[in-house]
């Protein structure tokens, strides 16, 4: 459950719109997209990452008070872990000289 951002009453967190004074809750009528929405004066677009880095295109910045892609600049972001190589990787190198010495040793076995 959360609280509908206008009217405070409870809503289903999935809810599109609030039950009670049908403010829009997600975007584009899907329940998996968010409308995020700007609290008081000022605008999302002040505390967003893509307007900090300057990446966003849309028309209403930089005075969105509504966005579905908003995204808070201080948020922490999912760094991924470093990749190691893969243990294939390593041992695919040794694959050819390993061949060739038992090709070498084979044809020493054949001619002695
Ligand atoms: S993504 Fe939305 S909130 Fe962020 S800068 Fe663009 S318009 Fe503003
Ligand atoms: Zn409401």
């Amino acid at each position: 459950m959360a609280n509908c951002p206008r009217c405070r009453h409870l809503v289903e967190a999935q809810a599109i719109h609030c039950g009670h004074c049908g403010l829009t809750l997600k975007a584009h009528g899907h329940p998996g997209i968010p409308l995020h929405r700007a609290t008081g004066a000022v605008s999302l677009c002040t505390t967003c990452a893509y307007h900090a880095d300057d990446s966003c295109t849309f028309p209403q910045r930089p005075v969105a008070q509504t966005c579905k892609l908003y995204q808070a600049v201080d948020a922490p972001t999912a760094v991924a872990p470093p990749r190691s190589p893969r243990p294939q990787w390593r041992y695919g190198k040794l694959l050819p000289w390993l061949g060739l010495l038992g090709l070498s040793l084979l044809i020493a076995w054949m001619v002695r």
